[in-house]
């Protein structure tokens, strides 16, 4: 919250007109007063207000610069008359007006044209352009009449001592991490142009199956539409490009056409979403891509983590090969090793570490040996599993008598499975040990029911229950029980959640006389992973963060050493996929401009994307105006527990194409326009 000359950002009425900078109120939100490190904002305007920071602003220039940006986007939508002409209309007078040739009838008229705008235009972005501009024209109608009336151009209209930036934006946008154009994509559905959605989707995000399927989708909590009855179903409707791509055969839909080769090459090490999206786009603006991967296989977690009835795949592949048909070279079964990183520097322009957070954590329990057979970590069991179901590679020798398999493959038939966790890793644990056959799965949780829907999803947790797994909450392992060196049961503690009498948090209590034993074969620990980063050499001195990840500033994604950049699990901690994703395509953008210049930048749109998360651009408390409520969202439909429980098959099926249609058509097309004069 900072000091602010003028706003009425989302409703607030600040005005420090007349008064001294010491007087000045604050505003409630978190404006952008800096553009970047080297310019300070003038004023921010958008589709709900305005905000100046400093007195010297030409308000009548901002105006008209604001309605410029929203012509150049009304004549290329095009949908409605009141958006398409009233934009030209805006424009034209606040221009005619800014060059000091306004007439007093254009005031009116344009305050015409703006409700004209409001109440009829079919999109938001044109029901909202006017917000800001009768703000201005309401609050600094001096400034308006001064132009007019003198016949005089505004304050700084011949001084290009300003610059203006706009970008184009959406709630559902904004939330998503990798600032996928959903409006497009969905509008791609509605109007069956499923090339153009897919397109829409693959600008800056190259995994489209993936993220149309095990996506968390934190873009639909921030859905407008939830404000007027329930979020559009916006992951699955990304489906739709995809599977057409797909079905029909067709080659690739990129968003773009590749460029020629620049001649300069970078690394990237790992080939999970992070590795993939970062060779995506690079390979996209023609730098040459090789990307080492330790596995046999492509894909990262989403491959050996993420199990085949969530995320076939054969549609997982096709992500994958959308990346190699940009011409990206990978070399598998490849460790890189410190050496190894020493010699890329040399031989490559800039490097990516995108390694992931492969190791299992402990449950921490007394007795936590990992030598004792029947305790496995989550990585590791997940590995085994996905690899045999997934690619046919099947259990080596040695693990099989490590972990008492009876065959080359994870049969856990007869046996009874505890796993500790409460996130996507340990819900895929407990439903692969079903699938494997178990006799007993039992997941053990500290905390209660609506926390581990909260970390994982709603239809998850009840596919889980359905599928035969028993949830024990608030309780976690004290220890773990051997005979000779071979598991046989656990001690469990009990605990309650107790209210803070000063009415903070509830903690959590251990229940003293609750614990209990269980028999058990395997302990898969899944409470949380963490990176081997064995692969920076010592002596680069390369900083991490307190909990052990890669250092960057989050902006850049540049190590502390130059050229080296990271990025996804490896640089945040264990995540999701579309953050990885957003933090490789950013990271892609930033390194493609490094390997020519040498210099570490931010483009203009980028800069914006981060100003506009931080002022967030969802409003929870905004009351919809002009649709109706009640459309119910489409659901797709499941396998049931029968036909599912017992096999690898797909869950989801996926929206059908009618399905899809009236889901799209639930869409508001909330695009809005932001702009920083700096
Ligand atoms: C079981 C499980 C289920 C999950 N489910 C979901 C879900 O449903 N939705 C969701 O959004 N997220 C999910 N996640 C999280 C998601 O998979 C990760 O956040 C995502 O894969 C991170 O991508 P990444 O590229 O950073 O790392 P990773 O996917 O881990 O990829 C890193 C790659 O680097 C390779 N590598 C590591 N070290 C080296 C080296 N020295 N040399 C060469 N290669 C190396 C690894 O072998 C690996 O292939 C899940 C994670 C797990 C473990
Ligand atoms: S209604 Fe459509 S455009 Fe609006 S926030 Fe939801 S998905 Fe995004
Ligand atoms: S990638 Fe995830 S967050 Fe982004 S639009 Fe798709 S479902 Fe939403």
């Amino acid at each position: 919250m900072s000091k602010v000359y003028f706003s009425t950002w989302r409703g607030e009425q600040i005005n420090n007109i007349g008064k001294a900078d010491e007087e000045w109120e604050k505003s409630a939100y978190n404006l952008p007063l800096e553009y970047n490190e080297h310019a300070s904002s003038k004023a921010f305007i958008g589709w709900d207000g305005v905000a100046l920071f400093s007195p010297d602003v030409d308000v009548v220039r901002l105006a008209t610069e604001y309605a410029a940006q929203y012509q150049v986007y009304s004549e290329a939508c095009g949908r409605c008359a009141p958006g398409r002409w009233g934009g030209r209309i805006l424009y034209d007078l606040l221009d005619k007006i800014a060059r000091g040739e306004g007439a007093l009838s254009d005031m009116e008229h344009l305050k015409e044209v703006s409700k004209t705008m409001q109440e009829t235009s079919k999109c938001e972005i044109g029901k909202t352009v006017p917000n800001p501009l009768l703000d201005l024209m309401n609050h600094f109608e001096s400034e308006f009449m001064a132009c007019i009336e003198g016949q005089k151009p505004s304050k700084h209209y011949h001084m290009h001592d300003t610059n203006y930036i706009a970008k184009i934006t959406a709630p559902c946008m904004d939330a998503c991490p990798a600032h996928v154009d959903i409006p497009a994509y969905i509008e791609g559905v509605r109007d069956l142009r499923f090339d153009d959605s897919l397109m829409a989707t693959r600008q800056t995000m190259p995994l489209a199956h993936t993220c149309g399927r095990v996506c968390p989708h934190p873009c639909e909590t921030e859905c407008r539409r939830t404000n007027l009855d329930e979020a559009i179903s916006i992951m699955e409707l990304k489906r739709l490009g995809a599977d057409y791509e797909t079905d029909h055969g067709f080659g690739f839909f990129h968003p773009a056409q590749k460029k020629p080769s620049i001649g300069k090459k970078v690394a990237v090490i790992g080939a999970g979403p992070a590795g993939l999206t970062g060779a995506y786009y690079l390979a996209l603006e023609g730098v040459d891509v090789d990307v080492y991967e330790e596995l046999p296989v492509l894909g990262g977690e989403v491959a050996v983590g993420v199990p085949e009835y969530r995320m076939p795949i054969d549609k997982y592949n096709q992500d994958i090969e959308a990346v190699r048909d940009l011409g990206v070279n990978f070399i598998t079964n490849t460790k890189v090793t410190a050496d190894m990183m020493r010699q890329f520097e040399n031989d490559y322009d800039a490097v990516l570490v995108a390694t992931g957070t492969r190791i299992s954590k402990k449950v921490y329990c007394d007795n936590e040996r990992p030598e004792i057979q029947g305790y496995w970590g989550a990585i590791d069991f997940l590995d085994k599993v996905n690899l045999q179901v997934k690619y046919d590679i099947m259990v080596p020798e040695a693990d099989q008598k490590r972990h008492m398999l009876p065959a080359n493959f994870v049969d856990l038939s007869g046996k009874t499975l505890a796993c500790v966790g409460g996130g996507f890793t340990s819900m895929d644990v407990v439903r692969c040990a079903i699938r494997a056959g178990a006799k007993k799965v039992i997941m053990l949780y500290r905390r209660d029911e609506a926390t581990i829907i909260k970390n994982t999803t709603y239809e998850e947790y009840h596919e889980a229950v359905e599928e035969g797994v028993e949830f024990i909450f608030h309780s976690a392992v004290a220890k773990m029980n051997d005979e000779n060196d071979v598991l046989k049961s656990l001690t469990v503690d009990r605990f309650e959640l107790v209210p803070d009498p000063n009415g903070g948090r509830p903690t959590l209590e251990k229940i003293d006389g609750a614990s209990f034993d269980i028999d058990v074969d395997y302990l898969i620990p899944a409470v949380s992973q963490s990176a081997d980063l064995k692969l920076l050499p010592e002596e680069w001195e390369i900083e991490r963060t307190s909990w052990a990840t890669i250092k960057t500033n989050g902006k850049d994604y540049m190590t502390s050493r130059k050229g080296i950049f990271a990025a996804g699990d490896c640089e945040y901690g264990p995540m999701t996929i579309v953050n990885a994703v957003g933090q490789a395509k950013r990271a892609a953008s930033v390194m493609a401009r490094y390997v020519q210049s040498g210099e570490i930048t931010l483009s203009d749109d980028e800069i914006m994307e981060d100003h506009l998360r931080k002022l967030k651009v969802y409003d929870k408390k905004e009351k919809i105006k002009g649709w109706l409520p009640g459309l119910p969202r489409a659901h797709s439909e499941v396998l049931t527990v029968d036909e599912r429980k017992d096999n690898n098959r797909e869950v989801k099926y996926g929206f059908t194409q009618e399905e899809a249609l009236a889901e799209a058509e639930r869409c508001m097309r909330c695009y809005y326009i932001a702009m920083v004069a700096h």
